[in-house]
């Protein structure tokens, strides 16, 4: 299956492909402070692989904070954020905004609260390379 999302303004857009077909795509409503105040709905797939393309690299903040480890990929034009990448041992790895799908039926999503909060670093990455999107690329351009 493949999930096209983007940005508003088109600016980030990604193709996230999973090997199968799911019955259902697992949504998790993140309580940390900047997924609060953006209403941040992610998901990912250990098994999926995932394509960025990005128009103009110079309208993309990356904002990280807390930890530092994860950064968010905001446009900066329309101020979506489809992308959150977390670089762990030179492997970068990705999960992508269920909010910013394109046509994807709502009725596959199940939206799920999480909190990560306290959370010790190390158990913050090692759950992320379980988890997240282990085959990430980045082209940019168009
Ligand atoms: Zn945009």
């Amino acid at each position: 299956m493949l999930i096209q999302g983007s940005c508003h303004c088109g600016n980030i857009a990604f193709e996230f492909t999973l090997e199968a077909e799911p019955k259902e795509i697992p949504a998790r409503a993140c309580d940390c402070t900047f997924c609060t105040k953006h209403g941040g709905l992610w998901t990912s797939n250990p098994a999926g692989s995932l394509k960025v393309t990005v128009r103009d690299p110079a309208l993309v903040s990356k904002y990280a904070f807390g930890t530092n480890t994860a950064l968010f990929h905001i446009c900066k034009r329309c101020g979506v954020v489809p992308v959150v990448t977390s670089e762990i041992e030179s492997h970068l790895y990705a999960v992508v905004s269920v909010n910013a799908f394109n046509g994807v039926d709502p009725a596959l999503i199940q939206r799920k609260p999480i909190s990560f909060e306290g959370e010790m670093v190390e158990s913050r990455l090692a759950r992320r390379t379980r988890n997240w999107i282990g085959k990430v690329e980045f082209v940019e351009g168009d």
